[in-house]
């Protein structure tokens, strides 16, 4: 890593809050150090976009604008919110890269500058391995699942960094640039 991180695309449930499972906006609780670890990337005018499977939208159980609202109240860049089951097909589907490719092209980024951090890794992590950027897993949500249990599923990548929860993997993006500015 030998550049400044131009974006760090945040995973949703189980990353920034909740369990992991579908929760509704209306009753997300984001973790408690979620707002410092966006505002610390904030401070370094490193881009935060949210990246969000929410399939349960094509079940009418929640909307698009729904999670906007709720992603335009953090004061973030950006939300990418796939809407469909994943037996449609669609490009925007994670582990599909198709969410960070639009990013991409909306936010004028080179993803290999970007880092993915979420709890999944057949989602998250095969996703962000797809576009090349780096991959930051947290504990927290599925994480120690997806450690454990899961390995097989995404067996073919390694995270760059397995972080205890999500301030611990901004903390490790900001310790890195320092190394990436004197470099
Ligand atoms: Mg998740
Ligand atoms: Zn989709």
């Amino acid at each position: 890593m030998k550049h400044n991180i131009q974006a760090v695309f945040i995973d949703r449930d189980g990353t920034m809050g909740g369990t992991g499972h579908f929760i509704h906006p209306r009753d997300f609780k984001l973790y408690p150090y979620t707002m410092e670890a966006i505002n610390i990337l904030k401070e370094r005018n490193i881009k935060v976009i949210a990246l969000t499977n929410q399939h349960r939208i094509a079940r009418g159980e929640a909307t698009v604008e729904d999670f906007q609202e709720e992603f335009s109240n953090l004061g973030i860049d950006g939300a990418y919110i796939c809407p469909h089951s994943s037996k449609e097909g669609c490009q925007c589907h994670k582990p599909a890269p198709g969410m960070l490719i639009q990013a991409a092209e909306d936010h004028d980024l080179d993803l290999s500058k970007c880092v993915v951090i979420g709890d999944v890794g057949s989602s998250d992590m095969l996703a962000a391995h797809r576009v090349g950027a780096l991959k930051v897993l947290v504990k927290t949500g599925w994480g120690k699942d997806s450690l454990g249990d899961f390995r097989h599923s995404w067996e073919e990548v390694e995270p760059d960094f397995i972080a205890e929860d999500l301030l611990d993997a901004v903390r490790w993006i900001t310790n890195n640039e320092l190394i990436f500015h004197e470099g």
